[in-house]
């Protein structure tokens, strides 16, 4: 069993061809967007982008049905 993120049931496919996603483990949470430094700081509220080969110890099996 290959643990890969695109086997995962918290995963969301945003590119096939290019092979990442999202994890959708927890909701989005906010981050810092950097800026040009003339800039204001800017917040994003995001979910986490992940390649598909990648996993942590959170990984849960996808079901297949
Ligand atoms: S293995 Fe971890 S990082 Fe990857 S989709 Fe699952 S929970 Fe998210």
């Amino acid at each position: 069993m290959s643990l890969r993120c695109d086997s995962c049931k918290f995963y969301h496919e945003l590119d096939k061809k290019e092979e990442f996603g999202q994890c959708r483990k927890y909701a989005p949470k906010a981050h810092p967007v950097s800026q040009d430094e003339l800039e204001e700081n800017l917040i994003a509220v995001i979910w986490p982008v992940i390649g598909a080969d990648e996993w942590c110890g959170e990984f849960q099996r996808k079901f297949q049905g």
